[in-house]
C-alpha cells in the first residue's frame, strides 16, 4: 500500500537491520524492496515489516525472492519510484483525516506549521482526491503545484523525521493557500480568511467551503433564517442538513452518542454518523425537521477546526454542494459560477481536487454500523471477500445513488458516492470515476455488469463498454444485486434474502421491492420465494411522489369507503379538490394502474395514512418519518400476516392501520405497521430457507437501514434457528447495488 508512510517505515527497519539496498514504489500501487545484508536477519526484517507495520498500513502479500550476483549498494535508500506494473489490485489509501500530532502543531505558536490551515503528515491527509496516477509521488499528486521550501524539504529528507517522504507535506510559506471572496468573486481583505470565515457564517451568512473532495455549502446551525434560505435557494423543503460539530464533547449537548458511535465518529474516515437528537437538543429545528435524528461530523482538516476558532457556534450545517441531479461542485471557476446564487461567501483554496468525494454516511443499529453512503475515508478501499472472483468485472450499478465497482480475485473496489445517474454529468462523473478506479487498481475487466433494466443510462452505457472492448455483459436483477452483495459480504455459498426498498425492475418486466429471493453464488439464476402483496400505484410515478395517492388505492381495494377520508384530506394534494376527484373518478375506472410489490410504498402508504408525510420531497421521506414516529411506539395492534400462498397481503394492515385512528397513538400504529411487515417477511423467508434447507437468511435493500424493521426481523430469524446477516461493509441501499452486480457476474459458472 502506498501513501502511509510506508517506504520511511521500510527505510527504518532495513537500516535497523544492518540492510543496503532501497525501497520504492511502483506503478501499481505496490512496494518493491530489495536488500542486501546477512540472511539470518532477514527474519526479523520480515517480522517488524508485519507487526511494527503503520497504523494505516495493510500488507496485502509479500513476494519474496532470493538474488545472486554480488552486492552493490552501500547505503539503504528510497528510490524514486518506477512506473512497473505487473501486479494488479494494490491500494491507495482514502483521505485520512487530521491526525492528533499534526492537531497538537496548529495549536503550537512555535511550530512552524501553527494554524496552517492544511497540515498534514506520512500518517493523515488527503490522498484519494488529490492522485491523478500512480505511483503515489507528489508530481502525481495536485500538491505538484506547490514545490517545497527549504524548510519542508529537510523535513521530506529526514528518516528521524515524521514528515519523511511525507507526499503532501506542506507550510504557510510553501503549501496552498486560503482565501475569502464574496459571491461575485471579489476578494476579502483579511489575514485570516479561515476564522473569517467562521465569524461570517456565525453572523448568518452561506458560505461555499471548499475542502479535500469537493464544495460544501456551509451556514450557522443555530439561525433559523440562513437555514431557511438555504431551503429556499436549495430547493430543499425538508431534506436534513448534515452538520459539522466542533468536537464530541459539544456533539454530546444536542445528541445521543453511544460508544461505537463515537468511535465512528473520532475514526480517521471521519463519516457522517446520524445520531438521535438528545432531550437538550439545541440546534435550529429546521437542520433537520421532523425526524429523531441529525447527521453529524467532526472536523477532518485543520480548515475545518479553524473554522470554529473565534466564535460561540458548537457546530455549522455542512452540506454537500451538489445541485439536484449533478455531483457535488469541485472546482473553484464551477463552484462561482453554479454556487454563486446559493452563497455569500466564498472560503477557496488554490489546491485543485483530482477526484471528487462527498462524505459518507452511516448510522449504527446496535453494536454494527450501517453504510447510507459509502465515500469519503473508505472509498477506494477494497472490500476483502473469502472466495476470489472467476473473472474481472466492473459493475455499473443501477440508477439511484449510484457507485461502481470492480472485482479483481478476493477484492472489490467500490468507487466514491457518484449519485442518481439521470443525466451526461452524472454519467460522465459515474464514466470518470470507473477508470480512475481501473487505473489504480491496474485491472483488466473481463466482464461488465449491469442492471435488468433496459432503459437505464448505466445499462446502455455497460452495453457500450462490452461492444466496444469485446467483453462479456452480464445483466443483474436488482434485488438479485443486493442479495448477492450480501452473499460475497459475508462469505456465504447461498442465502435466503428478504430484499426490501422503493423500486426495482423485476424479471417480469414489473416494479418490485417487497422480494424473498434464493439465491447462490455460482448461479446468475435466482428463484423468488415471496414478495409482498401487488398495490396499485394511482397516476404512477405521481403516487411515489405523493403517497396519499397510494394509501386511496390500497384502501378502496380493501374495501374502505375512501371519498369522504379524501376530500378531507385534499388540501395534501398539490391540485387540492380537483386532484382528489380525478383521483375517485379513476378509482371508478378501475383499470390500467400500475401495481408494485415495493415495501418502500407501503411505508410511504401508512404514513399518509397517519397523517406523517404527505409528500416524498427527498428519496425515502416519508418512510423516515414513519420511523422516527414509531421509535416511541409498540406493536399494540398485534395484527397476525395474512398470506396469500407465497405473497404477504398489505392490504388489510392498511385497513387496520386506518380503522385505528383516533382511538391508538400514532407512534403504536407506526409501530405495529413496522411489526406487521417485520413478521410476515421473516415468516415468508424463514418457510423458504426451511423448504430449499438453507441456513443462511439475510435483509438487504434500502429499507435494511431502517432499524425497527431490521431488529423484528433478525429476532424472528434467529429465534427460527437460523443465521441471520445484514451489510456491515458495504450499503445496503443501492449504493451496494455495483457491487452485488459484480459479485454475480464474477462468481458465477458460466
Ligand atoms: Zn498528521
Ligand atoms: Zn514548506
Amino acid at each position: 500500500m502506498q501513501g502511509v508512510g510506508f517506504r520511511p517505515f521500510i527505510y527504518r527497519i532495513a537500516v535497523r537491520n544492518g540492510f543496503t539496498g532501497y525501497v520504492r514504489n511502483r506503478g501499481d500501487a505496490g512496494v518493491e524492496v530489495l536488500l542486501e545484508g546477512e540472511a539470518k536477519k532477514i527474519q526479523s526484517f520480515i517480522r517488524e515489516l508485519t507487526e511494527l507495520k503503520p497504523q494505516l498500513a495493510q500488507i496485502e502479500k509479500i513476494n519474496r525472492a532470493e538474488l545472486s550476483g554480488k552486492n552493490e549498494y552501500e547505503h539503504f535508500t528510497i528510490f524514486k519510484s518506477s512506473q512497473d506494473a505487473e501486479t494488479s489490485g494494490s491500494i491507495i489509501p482514502p483521505d485520512i483525516a487530521i491526525c492528533c500530532q499534526c492537531l497538537k502543531e496548529l495549536r503550537d505558536p512555535k511550530d512552524p506549521r501553527f494554524e496552517y490551515f492544511f497540515i498534514t503528515c506520512t500518517d493523515c491527509g488527503p490522498r484519494f482526491t488529490i492522485i491523478e496516477r500512480l505511483p503515489f509521488d507528489r508530481e502525481n499528486t495536485t500538491m505538484r503545484k506547490f514545490p517545497l521550501c527549504g524548510f519542508c524539504q529537510k523535513e521530506y529528507e529526514d528518516p528521524a523525521n515524521r514528515r519523511f517522504h511525507a507526499q503532501t507535506v506542506a507550510c504557510p510559506t510553501c503549501g496552498p493557500k486560503a482565501y475569502l471572496t464574496t459571491n461575485t468573486g471579489e476578494h476579502v481583505q483579511t489575514k485570516d480568511p479561515v476564522r473569517m470565515a467562521g465569524k461570517l457564517l456565525s453572523e448568518g451568512n452561506i458560505l461555499g467551503v471548499k475542502g479535500y473532495g469537493g464544495f460544501h455549502i456551509a451556514s450557522s446551525a443555530m439561525l433559523e433564517h440562513p437555514i431557511l434560505r438555504l431551503r429556499t435557494t436549495k430547493h430543499r423543503k425538508e431534506k436534513p442538513f448534515a452538520i459539522m460539530a466542533k468536537s464530541i464533547q459539544a456533539t454530546k449537548v444536542f445528541a445521543e452518542v453511544g460508544s461505537k458511535e463515537q468511535e465512528f465518529l473520532t475514526s480517521p474516515s471521519r463519516p457522517i454518523v446520524l445520531l438521535n437528537k438528545s432531550p437538550s437538543y439545541n440546534l435550529s429545528s429546521l437542520v433537520a425537521p421532523h425526524i429523531h435524528n441529525v447527521g453529524v461530523m467532526l472536523p477532518y482538516t485543520g480548515l475545518h477546526y479553524m473554522l470554529f476558532d473565534k466564535v460561540v457556534d458548537t457546530a455549522f450545517v455542512m452540506t454537500s454542494a451538489n445541485p439536484a441531479n449533478q455531483p457535488i461542485v469541485k472546482d473553484n471557476e464551477a463552484a462561482q459560477k453554479i454556487l454563486g446564487d446559493t452563497v455569500d461567501y466564498f472560503l477557496f483554496h488554490n489546491r485543485e481536487i483530482a477526484h471528487r468525494c462527498d462524505d459518507s454516511v452511516m448510522r449504527v443499529h446496535g453494536d454494527r454500523r450501517v453504510f447510507l453512503r459509502r465515500s469519503r475515508g473508505y472509498a477506494p478501499a477494497p472490500i476483502r471477500l473469502k472466495q476470489k472472483s472467476k473473472r474481472c468485472v466492473v459493475g455499473l450499478g443501477g440508477e439511484l445513488n449510484n457507485t461502481s465497482c470492480i472485482l479483481l480475485e478476493d477484492k472489490a473496489f467500490i468507487s466514491q458516492h457518484i449519485g442518481d445517474v439521470e443525466n451526461i454529468e452524472t454519467q460522465s462523473f459515474l464514466q470518470e470515476a470507473t477508470s480512475h478506479l481501473q487505473r489504480l487498481t491496474n485491472s483488466h475487466v473481463e466482464t461488465v455488469a449491469c442492471d435488468l433494466h433496459p432503459k437505464f443510462n448505466t445499462t446502455l452505457l455497460a452495453k457500450e463498454m462490452a461492444q466496444t472492448n469485446r467483453l462479456g455483459l452480464v445483466q443483474v436483477q436488482h434485488h438479485h444485486a443486493h442479495a448477492a452483495a450480501l452473499m460475497a459480504e459475508h462469505g456465504l455459498d447461498n442465502v435466503v434474502t428478504v430484499v426490501c426498498d422503493g423500486y426495482g425492475y423485476g424479471s417480469d418486466g414489473g416494479a418490485w421491492g417487497g422480494e424473498i429471493l434464493h439465491c447462490s453464488l455460482e448461479s446468475t439464476k435466482f428463484s423468488r420465494l415471496g414478495h409482498l402483496e401487488a398495490q396499485p400505484l394511482l397516476g404512477g410515478d405521481l403516487a411515489s411522489r405523493y403517497p396519499l395517492r397510494l394509501a386511496t388505492g390500497i384502501l378502496q381495494k380493501a374495501g374502505v369507503k375512501v371519498e369522504d377520508w379524501l376530500l378531507q384530506n385534499r388540501t395534501h394534494l398539490p391540485h387540492g379538490e380537483t386532484e382528489a376527484k380525478l383521483i375517485l373518478q379513476q378509482l371508478k375506472v378501475g383499470k390500467g394502474t400500475f401495481e408494485t410489490t415495493s415495501c418502500g410504498r407501503i411505508l410511504d402508504a401508512v404514513a399518509a395514512v397517519l397523517g406523517v408525510c404527505f409528500e416524498r420531497s427527498y428519496e425515502g421521506e416519508p418512510a423516515m418519518k414513519l420511523e422516527s414516529i414509531a421509535m416511541a411506539g409498540k406493536d399494540i395492534l398485534k395484527i397476525q400476516p395474512q398470506m396469500k400462498g407465497d405473497v404477504l397481503e398489505t392490504s388489510e394492515l392498511i385497513k387496520a392501520i386506518f380503522d385505528s385512528l383516533g382511538r391508538v397513538p400514532v407512534a403504536d400504529l407506526a409501530y405495529s405497521a413496522h411489526a406487521y411487515l417485520a413478521k410476515g417477511l421473516a415468516a415468508l423467508a424463514i418457510q423458504g430457507a426451511n423448504a430449499k434447507s438453507v441456513k443462511n437468511v439475510g435483509f438487504s435493500g434500502g429499507a435494511a437501514s431502517n432499524q425497527i424493521l431490521a431488529q423484528l426481523i433478525s429476532e424472528s430469524v434467529e429465534s427460527a434457528g437460523l443465521r441471520f446477516f445484514v451489510h456491515e461493509a458495504v450499503p445496503a441501499g443501492d449504493g451496494g447495488v455495483s457491487f452485488g452486480q459484480a459479485v454475480v457476474a464474477g462468481f458465477s459458472k458460466f
